[in-house]
């Protein structure tokens, strides 16, 4: 028997997942092949959001999503290792403790900092290119200023309180505004003037984010300096100590925090890997390969570019995304180098994931043996915050700054996140950006965040509840459930509607409705020569009681023509939309007189008085709450679209809705029942399928590893 033909995925950056995916959807019925995706950390790191986690926007959990979340119930193997070489000849990974076949490689190792060389720069600075790089700026800041405050001697405090990022690229400014964010913050905290504290931009070229068009370069360069930053142009750094950043102009920066984030290299993996680097050197166009010259055509090379040459450097690609050295392995992402319009691919998501998917791709090709596909990439623009609230982009002919911005870049990852893990993904992501921030730093200013601590809303779902209960045992009362007297829930159909098991034929006018009422000794007031629309009311419903369909129509107009005669009170018993009203037209004649007159009308007035005391004892006990008010605020949508539901009445969904955000934990079952349900459901295929679950999948033995 054949075996299984081996597919392995190095790395899960946004190359490595995307691949991953196109693979396991393209293959998901074929048994034979073995899909493996190989990751030093068990979750897939948001590197465009690291500066969020640098400058404690947001928490460390923002940036990660599980590989157990995006692979749920997907037949692909997740193995958590850190490779530490590849045996090219035998098509073997190795790690310390195990060796991994393969048939076809996919390389997706990323990239990592590039020093140029500069003296002193890598032992004296820290550098912003993984979740733990992150996480040690964001310590270091706060301890700074911790520092700064019981310094009492004021050089040393000056160089606590001096924050130097050298480069002004995408990273470099990000990193920036949330520092200035974070000084908003940390100053009323340590008691510092925020005036002490220096938060420097160092740039070797004459402008900030280069890559975007100039209005938006300055518009970014005087926002920063608008918030305090020093941003210095023309200024290479030539040299780092311990606690000291040196100029070419001579001057020297006394600061305990540099930060280095002026250019990426391949990874230290790739230049461990022997694959052929992708060069640059002075001697144009020159490529060292076994197959000669690669994607080089009348190419040249713009001097202000940072190319990586030597060991260190990018794996050369073809144009199918694959080694020049072996025809079974593919790379993709920050690792490759590749020219396309005669410049070097540049290192960012895009060219992650669309050289990702050529590569993977190819593999289907190779295995199918079909021809392959070329890479061509397609860029759509630069989106770069500067803190929480302001932001420039550009991309598709359009220059954005400000909000609009911000919320571009908000919208671009929701957009991401849905197609990496779906709703649960983009559900954690509105909740770390604008639900759950701490001090204000959201684009929403707060506004999204604020919280009401859920043992508030305890009086009012036990009211809201008592209210339903009460409703739905007022219609069992009013005989709801003796269906002898006929239909009582005519006022939401057209007159002249015959519900399943109605016999009677329902009057049309309102001189029946109301003469039905007067027989019934309840429209006294509306005989009276100025009723008032309590009156009027009190004898529709009388005659609705009596079985006229059309009683609620009768009911809404003699009100309004009440009403009417009142110019300056504004009747609060009067519904929201009248019976007239163009949505109430078309909800009774598509769902009542439609699809509701075939239930047979005792069942109908049933399960109306069934889910109103349902509802009720559900919010009293705390159990399902969120569905419970939920189905409140449905309920009251249909009454609404009856012409029945009043303005007094609004109330009801008011305090459903306040009732959604989890009141049941609070003396209510939903405190035990809750976590039971999350765990049973989060270990359904169809909320793995489809990512609905809540938080983390649970998975079966068979998918633990
Ligand atoms: C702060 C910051 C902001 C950025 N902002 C933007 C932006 O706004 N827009 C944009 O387009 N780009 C941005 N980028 C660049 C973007 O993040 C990268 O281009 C992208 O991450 C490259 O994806 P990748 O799949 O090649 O590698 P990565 O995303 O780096 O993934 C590589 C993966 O390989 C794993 N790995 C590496 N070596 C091994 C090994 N030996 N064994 C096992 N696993 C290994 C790593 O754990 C990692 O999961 C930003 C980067 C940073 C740091």
């Amino acid at each position: 028997m054949e075996s299984k033909k081996k597919i392995v995925i190095l790395g899960g950056g946004y190359g490595g997942v995307h691949a991953a995916k196109h693979l396991y959807k393209h293959f998901k019925k074929n048994k034979d092949i073995e899909i493996t995706l190989i990751d030093r950390n068990p979750y897939h790191t948001l590197m465009t959001e690291l500066h969020e986690i640098a400058g404690s926007r947001t928490e460390p959990e923002a940036v990660q999503i599980s590989f157990k979340k995006i692979f749920s119930s997907r037949s692909v193997n997740v193995v958590i290792d850190d490779i530490d070489a590849i045996d090219f000849e035998n098509q073997i990974l190795k790690s310390a403790h195990k060796e991994y076949p393969y048939d076809f490689l996919l390389l997706g190792t990323g990239g990592s900092p590039e020093f140029f060389g500069t003296e002193g720069v890598q032992a004296n600075s820290y550098t912003l290119w993984s979740l733990e790089d992150a996480i040690r700026i964001r310590e270091n800041v706060e301890l700074r200023f911790r520092d700064a405050a019981k310094e009492p001697n004021p050089e040393i405090r000056k160089k606590f309180l001096t924050f130097v990022i050298a480069g002004a690229g995408f990273t470099g400014i990000e990193l920036a505004g949330e520092l200035l964010d974070r000084a908003e913050v940390l100053c009323p905290k340590y008691h510092i003037d925020r005036n002490d504290v220096r938060i420097m931009i160092v740039e070797a070229k004459d402008s900030v984010l280069p890559i975007l068009p100039h209005d938006l370069r300055k518009k970014a360069e005087n926002y920063l300096r608008k918030r305090g930053a020093e941003v210095l142009l023309n200024a290479p750094i030539t040299k780092a100590e311990e606690d000291k950043v040196f100029l070419a102009s001579g001057s020297i920066i006394e600061t305990s925090t540099f930060i280095w984030t002026c250019g990426i290299q391949g990874g230290e993996f790739t230049a461990r890997i022997g694959l052929t680097k992708g060069r640059a050197s002075n001697d144009k166009c020159s490529i060292a390969s076994p197959e000669g010259i690669h994607g080089m055509a009348g190419c040249h090379f713009d001097e202000d570019e940072r190319y990586v040459v030597g060991e260190r450097g990018r794996i050369l690609v073809t144009e199918y995304m694959q080694s020049v050295d072996h025809r079974n392995v593919y790379l993709a992402g920050d690792m490759i180098w590749f020219l396309h319009e005669e410049k070097i691919v540049p290192q960012i998501v895009e060219t992650a994931i669309q050289s990702a998917t050529c590569a993977a791709k190819n593999i289907v090709a190779d295995i199918e043996k079909k021809p392959r596909v070329s890479f061509n990439p397609k860029y759509h623009g630069f989106m770069v915050s500067i803190g929480a609230k302001y932001g420039v982009a550009h991309g598709m002919g359009l220059s954005l700054s400000g909000f609009m911005a911000i919320a571009a870049k908000h919208a671009i990852n929701l957009h991401y996140l849905f197609e990496v893990a779906g709703f649960n993904a983009c559900w954690a992501y509105v909740q770390e950006e604008f639900t759950n921030v701490k001090d204000r730093r959201t684009i929403t200013r707060g506004h999204a965040s604020a919280k009401i601590p859920a043992y508030w809303s305890l009086p009012a779902r036990l009211w809201l509840g008592l209210m339903w209960a009460i409703e739905g045992v007022n219609k069992i009362g009013e005989g709801w459930f003796n269906f002898t007297g006929g239909s009582k829930s005519g006022w939401m159909f057209s007159s002249g509607v015959k519900q399943a098991s109605l016999e009677a034929t329902a009057p049309t006018t309102a001189v029946d409705a109301a003469s039905a009422a007067s027989e019934y000794g309840e429209a006294a007031a509306a005989a009276t020569p100025t009723p008032t629309p309590e009156a009027v009311y009190d004898a529709a419903s009388a005659a609705s009681d009596a079985g006229y369909a059309n009683a609620g129509d009768v009911a809404t107009s003699a009100v309004s023509t009440v009403t009417d005669n009142q110019p300056w009170s504004f009747n609060l018993d009067a519904p929201i939309m009248p019976t007239d009203f163009f949505l109430v037209t078309w909800f009774r004649q598509l769902f009542m007189d439609g699809i509701m007159s075939y239930i047979p009308y005792q069942l109908f007035q049933m399960a109306i008085v069934g889910t109103e005391i349902a509802i009720g004892l559900a919010l009293m006990g705390g159990l399902m709450t969120f569905g419970a008010a939920a189905a409140s605020i449905g309920m009251c949508l249909v009454f609404t679209l009856s012409g029945m539901f009043t303005w007094s009445q609004l109330w009801f969904v008011f305090m459903a809705i306040v009732l959604l955000g989890g009141s049941g934990h609070v003396l209510g079952l939903d405190h035990w029942v809750m976590p039971w349900l999350k765990k049973f459901w989060n270990s359904t295929k169809i909320a793995q399928k489809l990512y609905l679950y809540d938080g983390e999948p649970r998975l079966g033995k068979k998918n633990r590893k």
